[in-house]
């Protein structure tokens, strides 16, 4: 950035350029990466940023949006410079409606403020990230933030409605679950400000539960306590929160902030919430489960005073460790929850190999894993040693079918390991996805998605099955010619006007209709999406595996393209799409929290097959049957809106697949002209 002066007269708003102010403004929470931004603007209206993202796209200068900054993974340092945009003064609850449970907020807005305002009216949000006493709500859905509470509320991406968004060419956007076309809200959900500055928040709000019940319960090894974790889960029990916590972390937050834990081995902070009733049985089973797995001291926070000091000692842990060295790292990853016992054994291999000694501290219910290391940064090689521990354990959870992060974010710091996730033709289309949104790669540069040239990927893709196979060889046989791909489930949603021609008959009810694993033990189901959804909850209801889809006709497949229900979007885990040009992507898998890379899984909602064909799905199942209303609405077929476009050229350049949706829009627009 030379030219100052213009960013100024453009802006009007506070800028500040001093090195020292500078310096504040390029870190985070992460050890240092960043360098120093050339300016950063402290905006406290939607105006301002607007004209600030204008002035970046007219200049093609990197912008960089910035909450509280307290990311682990360096996503708002500016690795190229440019400008820094403070959304912490826009901070404004504009609405709270309990009638409609929702409630309307700006960016800056501090997750506990909010958490305090809803308490007022007998409400909560759900997601509570453990920092949830200073991180914004817009870094929240910028990072997909999970927290204790997601185990049974889900994650960020579950709770938010709508998004309005300063987009990377200066345009205002909003986008909502109800929009039909594919589900632009869900990309940008997670997509660590990489696609746009969200500026205004529309989240879910909930009841607060009848009763709450907090369960310490000390157990003689972390192995027992992760087996009590896996059986719980595979009970078909929902805590509202199930912690864990390894000797090392106890007694580190023990010495910096008394919260009442003994002196175990390993130790779980379960909670449960229903009707009192409910609760006492619960927790019954709970005990029974505790027991079998060598618990000798379960007992229960007596009161909500006793309950929050147990929950600020556990969210304490990164600040207590903080007091021991000069470095944390603070390593994140998930794998199937049924895989913990598994990959606590391997994160202990790592580190035994390389001579550290991490603290354990996990999301348990969720599979999501923190080993914190604490290091000094000023030795090279220590910081190498806890480096590579770091990368043998995030191999390891992807060899578990688990994500190299399960909270918070891939920013700079796990660019490499994104290689090892993903396939190449998966980070291509991301790539290509951010390209289409931002073709300057001015929002938020060098995060999330490694650079081609700097990161050979290996990972292969997974299996197909035969019908699948079959399937792709057919769209590849096609892929060197202009033909058109038709693409239908059985043909029920299809408009009347839609041209005919060389119809690829796919996803029908047979033969792409397999469940290819059913995880009882991990609440997950992988299905082809040919299956109808009367035969998939055939399958599933009587062994008490629930899944928010209707009961309507046709494909699982055209169900989830056509999205006649927002609520499709809670039960999406992950996706295996092919691509017009024959190309297999995949995207999402069995871990139930996974921020790593875009959300395409839930974008592909509402997509009516002009983006790429669904050929499997990964769901998440639930004990607990979810509310699905009787009566929906015939879906609409989406206009192509501008964001659609620039999607559909990055998934299917030469606008082969299911081009008619272009078609019909043309023909109403040269109507109405
Ligand atoms: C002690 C501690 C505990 C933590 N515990 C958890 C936890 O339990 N769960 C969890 O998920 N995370 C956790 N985190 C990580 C972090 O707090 C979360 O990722 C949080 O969501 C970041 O919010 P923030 O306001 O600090 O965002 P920042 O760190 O400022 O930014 C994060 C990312 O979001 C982008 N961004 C910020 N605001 C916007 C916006 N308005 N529009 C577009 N992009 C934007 C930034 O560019 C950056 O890429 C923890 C961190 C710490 C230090």
């Amino acid at each position: 950035v030379t030219d100052l002066g213009s960013l100024r007269a453009a802006y009007g708003g506070e800028l500040l350029t001093g090195e020292a102010d500078l310096a504040a403004y390029s870190v985070d929470a992460a050890p240092p990466i960043g360098r120093l931004p050339r300016a950063a603007a402290l905006v406290r209206s939607v105006d301002e940023v607007r004209r600030i993202v204008g002035w970046c796209a007219a200049k093609k200068v990197p912008f960089v949006a910035r909450g509280a900054g307290t990311n682990l993974s360096g996503g708002c340092v500016p690795v190229r410079g440019g400008v820094v945009l403070s959304l912490a003064r826009l901070d404004r609850i504009l609405e709270v409606d309990t009638e409609n449970e929702i409630a309307v907020v700006e960016p800056g807005v501090i997750n506990i403020r909010l958490q305090e305002a809803l308490a007022k009216v007998g409400r909560f949000y759900a997601p509570d990230p453990a920092s949830y006493r200073i991180c914004t709500l817009g870094g929240n859905v910028a990072e997909n933030a999970g927290g204790p509470r997601c185990l049974r509320y889900g994650v960020t991406t579950d709770h938010v409605r709508a998004l309005e968004a300063v987009m990377p060419d200066g345009s205002m956007a909003r986008f909502s679950t109800e929009d039909a076309g594919p589900e632009i809200m869900s990309l940008l959900i997670g997509s660590e400000g990489t696609l746009g500055v969200v500026t205004k928040i529309w989240v879910d709000i909930v009841p607060l539960p009848e009763t709450i019940s907090t369960l310490l319960a000390a157990f003689p090894s972390l192995e027992a306590a992760m087996a009590c974790v896996a059986e719980t889960i595979a009970s078909g029990i929902l805590p509202r929160a199930l912690e864990a916590m390894d000797r090392e972390t106890l007694r580190t937050i023990e010495a910096a902030f008394p919260s009442g834990y003994p002196d175990a081995e390993a130790l779980l902070l379960i909670e449960v919430e229903g009707s009192p009733h409910s609760v006492e049985t619960q927790l019954e089973r709970i005990r029974t489960l505790c027991a079998r797995n060598g618990c000798a001291d379960a007992r229960l926070a007596l009161d909500d005073s006793e309950r929050d000091k147990l929950w600020e000692g556990r969210r304490s842990a990164y600040a207590s460790m903080a007091r021991k060295s000069t470095s944390i790292s603070v390593e994140d990853g998930a794998v199937p929850r049924d895989k913990l016992p598994e990959a606590l054994k391997r994160v202990r291999e790592a580190a035994g190999r390389h001579g550290i000694k991490p603290a354990l501290l996990f999301h348990a219910g969720d599979g999501n894993l923190h080993p914190n290391i604490a290091y000094d940064s000023r030795d090279p090689e220590q910081t190498a040693r806890v480096k590579a521990a770091g990368q043998e354990m995030m191999k390891a959870y992807v060899e578990m079918g688990g994500t190299v992060s399960g909270e918070h974010g891939i920013g700079v710091e796990k660019l490499g390991a994104m290689c090892w996730q993903f396939t190449p033709e998966s980070l291509d289309l991301m790539r290509r996805v951010k390209t289409a949104m931002d073709p300057d790669a001015i929002a938020n540069p060098g995060k999330l998605i490694p650079e081609k040239r700097d990161r050979p990927c290996a990972r292969p893709p997974g299996r197909l099955s035969e019908a699948a196979r079959s399937l792709v060889d057919r769209v590849r046989e096609k892929a060197g010619s202009a033909e058109t791909i038709w693409l239908r489930g059985t043909g029920t949603k299809l408009p009347k006007d839609q041209a005919p021609g060389n119809e690829v008959e796919m996803l029908t009810a047979r033969p792409l209709a397999g469940i290819l694993d059913l995880d009882r033990g991990n609440y997950t189901a992988t299905v082809e999406a040919g299956i109808s959804p009367q035969e998939l909850k055939g399958r599933l209801e009587p062994e008490g595996f629930y899944v928010p889809v209707p009961l309507l006709p046709g494909t699982l497949g055209g169900m989830l393209a056509s999205k006649p229900w927002p609520g499709l979007r809670r039960g999406i885990l992950g996706m295996k799409l092919l691509l017009s040009d024959g190309s297999i992507t995949e995207f999402g898998g069995k871990s139930v929290k996974n921020v790593a890379g875009y959300d395409l899984p839930r974008l592909l909602l509402g997509s009516w097959g002009t983006l790429a064909i669904i050929l499997e799905v990964t769901l998440k199942l639930s004990p607990v049957r979810p509310q699905i209303p009787n009566e929906l609405a015939a879906p609409a077929f989406p206009a192509l809106g501008p964001w659609h476009r620039r999607l559909k050229g990055a998934f299917d350049p030469e606008n082969r697949l299911n081009p008619w949706r272009g078609q019909v829009r043309a023909r109403e627009e040269a109507r109405g002209a």
